[in-house]
């Protein structure tokens, strides 16, 4: 028998709207530079998201460094940054030469632990961090950077508090939750600067892409600056900064508008995906979800479940992630904690054992806005015959 076909984690799902904004650039030759698919597409972010500027760039990455560079994030200084995340949230802390503190989860949302971020706040102020045994002379933090993880949003009153109380400005990292809300606004306006991402396996995607938020239209103006080569105005190429490639093109731009167009479906999809699989695991004693804390409504990026062996027979994350794979369907572990990560083991961490037991029981399943019933019934059959 033919091996049936893959069902991915999380794939694009296009819309066919976008093919018609594509055709335009081709029809135009407005294939570069930047052009109007790229105002209207972060026109049509602001419009969504309530964000007053909008920065459409080549990655989330990009995004993030972009803003650590705008705060002046040097050698020596310190970022603050969730643990447990994808490593794109910290590797720009590197980029600047930075020392990233990572801070450890709170159980309920996943995110940034608002106790352990003041914690870790105070120990640098301080002088009580070290990295290879060298202690970090006494400082604050340049920035705040807190992740929407799996689209679930942080304790952001919390979290803003902290920072207000110490005046450190957030880098929201909202990247995988576009169309997630805190208290009915919008993830990706409550940080100084926010950051999406539209990569291959986002809620909406660009093939690749990003984009940079803020209220501040100063800070928006200089990161289209910083992203096209710091060109001074003049007539010939002057510079007076030190600039990036990092602006989205105008094509990119055309598929994230015809995605724009059905965000609002995505997001509906995936919280119907959550549901499905609350109610596949509904009997299923052991595997828990990740719920929605009052005033919060996530997207379900991906949905995710924490599995205890000693409550399901010895069933763990590993074997239904196995057991799914031999069936040519992908799931994959919880994002590792950074402060567990090889790269960034010698860096100050502040938390106790949260993300590193989340990481170590989860696992998020196959969550594609375009999954079908049909899937869903090759990945029941596999769990029902994990669990008889
Ligand atoms: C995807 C992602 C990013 C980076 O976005 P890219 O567009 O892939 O560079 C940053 N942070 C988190 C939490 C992400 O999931």
């Amino acid at each position: 028998m033919t091996q049936p076909s893959k069902i991915y984690l999380s794939s694009p799902h296009m819309s066919g709207a976008e093919e018609k904004y594509v055709q335009e650039t081709f029809t135009s030759n407005w294939i570069a530079p930047l052009g109007p698919n790229v105002d209207g597409f972060e026109k049509d972010l602001c419009d969504f998201t309530g964000a007053k500027y909008a920065a459409a760039l080549i990655s989330g990455t990009a995004a993030i460094h972009l803003a650590l560079i705008m705060l002046d994030v040097k050698p020596g200084d310190v970022v603050l940054c969730q643990s447990l995340t994808f490593s794109a949230s910290a590797n720009p802390i590197a980029y600047q030469g930075a020392t990233p503190v990572f801070v450890d989860s709170e159980p309920e949302t996943w995110n940034m632990c608002p106790e352990y971020l003041e914690k870790s706040i105070k120990a640098c102020l301080n002088g009580e961090l070290e990295v290879n045994g060298n202690k970090i002379n006494p400082q604050k933090p340049k920035a705040i950077i807190p992740v929407h993880l799996y689209g679930m949003p942080a304790k952001m009153d919390e979290i803003t508090a902290v920072a207000n109380k110490h005046d450190i400005p957030i880098v929201e990292d909202a990247a995988e939750s576009l169309g997630s809300t805190y208290k009915g606004r919008q993830t990706g306006t409550f940080g100084k600067m926010s950051v999406l991402s539209f990569n291959g396996n986002k809620i909406i995607t660009t093939s690749g892409g990003g984009a940079l938020l803020s209220d501040d239209e100063h800070l928006i103006k200089k990161a289209r600056f910083l992203a096209t080569q710091a060109r001074d105005p003049a007539p010939h190429y002057q510079h007076s900064h030190i600039g990036y490639n990092y602006r989205m093109s105008n094509i990119l731009a055309a598929i994230g508008r015809g995605q724009m167009e059905v965000l609002d479906k995505r997001v509906e999809k995936r919280r119907e995906n959550n549901q499905r699989y609350r109610e596949m695991f509904m009997d299923v004693e052991g595997v828990s979800f990740l719920n929605e804390p009052r005033g919060c409504f996530s997207n379900y990026w991906l949905t995710t479940i924490q599995v205890d062996p000693a409550k399901t027979g010895g069933v763990t994350c590993e074997s239904i992630r196995l057991a799914l794979e031999e069936k040519n369907i992908e799931s994959r572990p919880l994002w590792k904690p950074m402060h567990m990560q090889p790269v960034f083991a010698n860096y100050p961490y502040c938390g106790g054992d949260v993300s590193k037991e989340l990481f170590e029981k989860g696992l998020c399943l196959p969550s594609g806005s375009n999954l079908d019933d049909q899937d869903f019934e090759r990945i029941e059959k596999v769990i029902c015959k994990l669990f008889g």
